[in-house]
């Protein structure tokens, strides 16, 4: 990019500096980086058993992330988890990760730093490294890209179309708490009953999300997933994915969704429907993944050594049968098609 094109932080900072700066204060390097930032390209130097993983992600403001209930340390720790996430539901082993920003004038170095802070809190804990990126104006909203690069044991990568009839349809932690954190950063005085402590934790689940990399390196070292997605859109739009990718059907009982009390509570004090929010919820990040039945004791077991949190909600069932959803009164639905994508664009 010309320097001429962009200066995003101002007249205080060119481009130069704020790549200098962002390179001093981010930028670490080890043994398999060879050029990190400051050249044309980075230089990698992987080991040669591994596969690579390799995800991307655009962030639109007012698409989104808005950045009225949004600090800019949120939008860059979401921003990573959103992406490690990606990494940890194949598998693999986030390694490296590249930004590419585009900013109005009006924003400053200092909003920049902050924006990089927050990615590097969501990527320390696993010594994930910022080896490049580009930079530019922009004469509408801000722009983030995100690049992760990941490794995964050569052919133990989870992917979407291995899912088969008789699995057993798992998820880590819980179901539909970020969108109930959404909803309150949005409408804060809407559910007036709903305990501080509770309000706290659907924020946070909101706003710093867990990428369940631990999970999915489990999970691929002891090939027990025959399958395996993210929740970013909804589990019920996330499942069909697996669904379509492994041409199978799922059965899922709506009783077995774990939901945490938080989530249970602010639908109560809100009167909404618990169980459309938890199908359709996007962004809690947890893993969804199917198991062969031969392995489910021996998941289940060794969750409970590794204090990993997996519930059983639901079986792979045929293609024919499609995807539905049984309810406590015994009745049985299609999932909702609708996913979070459509829903969010209703809503913002
Ligand atoms: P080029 O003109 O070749 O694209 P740049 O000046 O954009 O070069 O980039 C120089 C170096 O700085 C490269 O290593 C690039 O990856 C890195 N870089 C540029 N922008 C960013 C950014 N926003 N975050 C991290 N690294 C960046
Ligand atoms: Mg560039």
């Amino acid at each position: 990019m010309t320097a001429a094109a962009a200066d995003p932080a101002g007249s205080i900072t060119t481009e130069f500096s704020l790549i200098r700066e962002i390179q001093g204060r981010f930028g670490r390097s080890d043994s398999s980086i060879v050029r990190g930032i400051g050249d044309d390209a980075a230089v990698l130097s992987p080991s040669d058993r591994s596969d690579w993983v390799v995800t991307t992600d655009l962030l639109a403001e007012g698409i989104h992330f808005d950045l009225r209930t949004a600090s800019w340390e949120d939008l860059g720790y979401r921003a990573a988890a959103a992406n490690l996430s990606d990494i940890a539901a194949m598998g693999g082993l986030p390694k490296y990760f590249l930004v590419s920003l585009a900013l109005p004038s009006r924003y400053a170095g200092r909003h920049v730093y902050r924006l990089y802070a927050g990615m590097m809190t969501a990527c320390r804990p696993h010594r994930v490294r910022l080896i490049g990126g580009d930079t530019s104006a922009s004469r509408q909203g801000v722009f983030i890209n995100l690049t992760v690069i990941g490794t995964v044991r050569r052919g133990r990568a989870l992917l979407r179309h291995g899912a088969r009839i008789g699995d057993g349809i798992y998820v880590t932690g819980t179901l539909g708490d970020s969108q109930a954190g959404l909803a309150l950063l949005q409408r804060p005085r809407s559910a007036p009953g709903l305990k501080p402590r509770m309000r706290t934790f659907l924020i946070g689940r909101h706003l710093r999300p867990t990428a369940r990399v631990r999970e999915g390196l489990w999970l691929s070292a002891n090939r027990f997933a025959t399958a395996a997605i993210d929740v970013s859109d909804g589990v019920s739009g996330d499942l069909r994915h697996i669904c379509e990718e492994s041409r199978v059907g799922a059965d899922v009982e709506a009783a077995s969704l774990p939901v945490s009390p938080a989530c249970r509570a602010y639908a109560n004090c809100r009167d909404l429907d618990l169980l459309e929010m938890v199908l359709r919820g996007g962004e809690d990040y947890e893993l969804l993944f199917t198991v062969p039945a031969s392995r489910e004791r021996r998941l289940r077991k060794a969750a409970r050594t590794a204090g990993i949190r997996v519930t059983r909600i639901g079986t792979i069932v045929s293609r024919a049968h499609g995807a539905t959803i049984r309810t406590p009164e015994g009745s049985s639905r299609p999932l909702p098609v609708t996913s979070y994508e459509h829903f969010r664009s209703g809503t913002r």
